[in-house]
């Protein structure tokens, strides 16, 4: 399908441009291999001049050479690799009072096997048939099959071809994303009408021309063969690797009136890749974990269990098995700061309540995007992307009490899952096979409960704004139906009046009563709070400033937000 284009073979490699705009000083610490630094200096120093030349000297093509071959590298190096693959869809729609809304939305978790190029299996997708929003031709728009490849596609720039009889390359300037030093070229394809081509901008890191940023589209029209601009960012996996980690898409605009013709409706849509290295993560798991858990303090003075100890042990058990199995496949990050953190509030919770419960409440953390919050046994779990729209600690509080109150309460888990045998199953049957829901009753028993633990907390005066957030979610519930359905536990508890006193604050002026004040945020956007090691499936909090809110547009509560990566280098 993509020929080979005879009679085109000058490079396009001719712009030179911003030379002086780059700051040097900050370089200095890096180091470069040796080698690729003269090549990245042979360009940097080129002349003027040499922008109207009408061939390219060695050392330019050189550098071509080597960024095509690494990328080449790049595309059979990932077909090792199995990473789990999560898109999440939101549409946009307009709205009289924030100007912009979710208007819908879908969701897809599958594995990608990369050794067969863009296949995916699924393990799990919208929850909710015929309830996502969509209506019309819009319904069809995002087929299960363009779900499944359309975006992984976007993890390769060109797997058929990426070359220079097939590609132009304009050289920008340098730019550094976080902080690794980029060359930036402008890519196109010789023959603009061929389908499927890349156009658009690269970023090439300049230690061993990696291309780390892709920015653009696959040519062709739109409507008919369902591409659209994307952006697709790499992360350093150590090791000399960088592996896919986010794409953002977005089209249509619906502030513009054009919009309005389009056949596609205006969307924003993230697709997120781990769990590159899982056999890996697993390894160093039951090594930890067989170090840990030889001498059990259960037995400081007896050397014998006790029915009550054994049940105890039993449901941990459990709880192990269901937290190795989730980590195994993925699912369910490593132990690490975020559950530690998480955990510390848990403390709070307890210790103001004068609680020692034995053994410890413990939390961890689901890798996906789509809100979820379960107790099983004496384990907490919450899933990345309810962290990451959470407004303050005081909200992760409450939620967090709700769950407390589960295990106060003694609320059971079912304890198939500590016979070895149960946690043994195809793992596209995860989320069918852990189901963590709860009877109405036990909910509205955890909520008050939860309640409880709140009011004598340090949280107790601050619960205003997870109240809100609560509300906001409720409110927003038929428009991101996706996001806020579990695949493992409880629907958040959105009618959940947490305190009486909570909202008894004064009312803010100009707005109703039950709306917070102009300058809280009730969610913050996707993304909002944890990164995430694509290789690892380590969990950081995110380092960033916040930003003081300009306007009402920019509080995009639970919407999707183009993804801005802080590259880091290989140390
Ligand atoms: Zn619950």
């Amino acid at each position: 399908m993509h020929g080979h284009v005879p009679g085109l073979e000058r490079n396009g490699l001719s712009t030179l441009a911003d030379l002086g705009f780059w700051p040097a000083p900050r370089l200095c610490r890096i180091v470069y291999a040796l080698g690729i630094l003269s090549f990245v200096m042979a360009f940097i120093a080129m002349p003027p001049a040499a922008r109207a030349k009408e061939s390219d000297t060695p050392t330019q093509v050189d550098v071509l050479d080597k960024i095509i071959a690494q990328e080449q590298a790049e595309m059979e190096s990932l077909r090792k690799y199995s990473p789990l693959v999560e898109t999440y869809i939101q549409i946009r729609r307009q709205d009289k009072d924030v100007g912009v809304a979710p208007g819908g939305d879908k969701y897809f978790l599958g594995r990608a096997m990369l050794a067969k190029g863009v296949t995916l299996e699924r393990l799990a997708h919208d929850t909710r048939r015929g309830h996502n929003g969509l209506s019309g031709s819009f319904a069809n728009f995002f087929s299960m099959e363009f779900l499944q490849r359309g975006f992984l596609q976007m993890i390769y720039l060109d797997m058929n071809g990426f070359d220079r009889s097939h590609y132009e390359f304009h050289y920008v300037r340098r730019e550094f994303l976080g902080e690794v030093r980029c060359l930036v070229f402008d890519v196109d394809p010789r023959v603009k009408t061929e389908k499927g081509r890349f156009v658009g901008r690269i970023w090439v890191e300049d230690r061993d021309l990696h291309i780390v940023r892709f920015n653009g589209i696959y040519n062709g029209s739109f409507i008919f063969s369902y591409y659209f601009s994307f952006d697709s960012w790499r992360q350093n996996a150590g090791k000399n690797e960088w592996l896919p980690a986010v794409i953002y898409c977005e089209e249509g605009n619906v502030e513009h009136p054009v919009a309005k013709n389009r056949m596609t409706p205006a969307f924003r849509a993230q697709t997120r890749l781990w769990g590159y290295a899982l056999d890996h993560a697993q390894e160093e798991q039951e090594l930890t974990r067989v170090l840990v858990e030889v001498p059990g303090d259960q037995t400081e003075s007896a050397t014998d269990y006790s029915p009550l100890q054994a049940n105890r042990l039993w449901t941990r058990q459990a709880e192990d098995n269901v937290i190795a199995s989730l980590e195994k496949v993925g699912l369910m990050a490593p132990y690490g700061d975020v559950d530690k953190t998480l955990e510390a509030v848990v403390s709070n919770l307890l210790a103001t309540n004068g609680l020692d419960i034995q053994p410890q409440v413990r939390c961890r953390v689901l890798m996906t995007s789509t809100f979820e919050s379960y107790a099983m046994g004496r384990t907490i779990v919450l899933s990345r992307g309810l962290l990451d729209v959470l407004p303050d600690e005081a909200s992760l509080a409450a939620l967090l009490a709700h769950e407390l109150g589960h295990i106060v309460l003694g609320h059971r888990m079912d304890t198939q899952f500590a016979f070895f045998d149960r946690i043994r199953f195809d793992e596209k049957n995860t989320f069918r096979h852990f189901a963590f829901s709860r009877p109405l009753q036990e909910e509205l028993a955890a909520n008050r409960k939860g309640s409880e633990l709140l009011m004598n907390s340090p949280y107790k005066d601050q619960l205003a704004t997870a109240q809100f957030f609560l509300r906001a979610l409720q409110s927003r519930s038929k428009e991101i139906p996706n996001l806020i359905s579990p695949h493992l536990g409880d629907r958040m508890p959105t009618n959940w009046t947490i305190a009486s006193t909570a909202l008894s604050g004064p009312a803010p002026k100009g707005k109703a009563a039950d709306m917070p004040a102009t300058a809280s945020i009730v969610a913050l956007p996707l993304g909002g709070r944890i990164k995430v090691d694509p290789f690892s499936n380590q969990l950081h909090f995110l380092n960033s400033k916040s930003v003081g809110l300009v306007s009402e547009n920019e509080r995009m509560p639970f919407e999707v937000t183009p993804a801005f990566l802080y590259l880091t280098p290989t140390k």
